[in-house]
């Protein structure tokens, strides 16, 4: 018992240390050590997401944007169809107003990671290089499973679909999706699509480090899917198939893989989509 005790004590000591770490190496960056040392443990950890996922969203928004819609002019995207900047302005406007709540997600994960509550484990070599392999990989399948799921709720339960999901939804056309919508969710949307990721943890043993580095590599992936450029990369589930669930809102309603669609029956293929088109003798689903 007191060994148990014990060890989860290290556990934790070994958490806290993390995450103090990451907080000093983001906030000491980024802010002068007065604004942000006296802050309570959990309120730093908070303000550290924050200012990451803020800085991710408006890095990745911009810098993208730029290369597509300014350097490659025409080349991706035909001129007609590059969104508007009053579109973008909106959706930075929506994402900017949900950050603060998206970070909570993320800290709450990681008070609970820091109190032992879920099966984190702090170094990677702990068990194994094939059993991590092995742990990230059931991660991961967990991930697409959750959020192809509560994606689908979030559309089947209708209450749901008006209350939250539907602020997503406004943007339907190609010219009114931008990278900046990847974000401009209904706060409470933005958590519920994530919280897959916090489940995992209880589930499977999963590597802290590697958990975090998923988590924030989730908000590129969304911030890309929403530049409507089909990559056409078996199995991935890019822009091409994001652009169908916006203007169908029942296919594709998958995260980074095309197989929870195919496996549920929601998949709906951009090619496919393209060769109707031009066919003009099927109409779509
Ligand atoms: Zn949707
Ligand atoms: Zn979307």
């Amino acid at each position: 018992m007191n060994r148990t005790r014990l060890r989860n004590r290290d556990l934790t000591m070994q958490f806290v240390d993390e995450t103090s770490f990451y907080n000093r190496i983001v906030l000491g960056h980024l802010l002068p050590a007065n604004l942000w040392d006296p802050l309570p443990h959990f309120i730093q950890t908070w303000l550290r997401n924050y200012l990451a996922g803020t800085l991710l969203y408006f890095t990745s928004g911009f810098l993208w944007c730029f290369y597509i819609y300014y350097l490659k002019h025409n080349v991706y995207i035909p001129k007609d169809a590059i969104p508007t900047r009053k579109a973008m302005v909106l959706q930075i406007y929506a994402s900017t107003k949900a950050m603060p709540w998206y970070s909570l997600l993320p800290t709450v994960s990681e008070y609970m990671i820091e109190k032992g509550w879920t099966r984190c484990f702090s170094r990677a070599d702990e068990h194994g290089w094939a059993m991590y392999s092995l742990y990230i990989s059931i991660y991961f399948v967990l991930v697409e499973f959750g959020v192809y799921w509560m994606h689908r709720e979030l559309h089947d339960i209708k209450p749901l679909y008006k209350c939250l999901h539907s602020t997503h939804h406004l943007y339907n056309k190609q010219n009114s999706i931008s990278p900046f919508a990847g974000f401009a969710l209904h706060p409470l949307d933005g958590i519920l699509q994530a919280v897959p990721h916090v489940v995992a943890l209880f589930i499977v043993p999963t590597h802290f480090t590697s958990h975090l580095v998923l988590f924030f590599m989730d908000g590129m992936w969304t911030t890309n899917i929403h530049d409507c450029i089909h990559g056409d990369v078996w199995p991935i589930m890019g822009a091409g198939y994001h652009t169908i669930h916006h203007t169908t809102y029942r296919h594709n309603y998958g995260h980074y893989t095309i197989w929870m669609d195919w496996m549920f029956g929601s998949l709906r293929d951009p090619i496919e989509e393209e060769e109707e088109g031009d066919d003009g003798s099927k109409k779509r689903k």
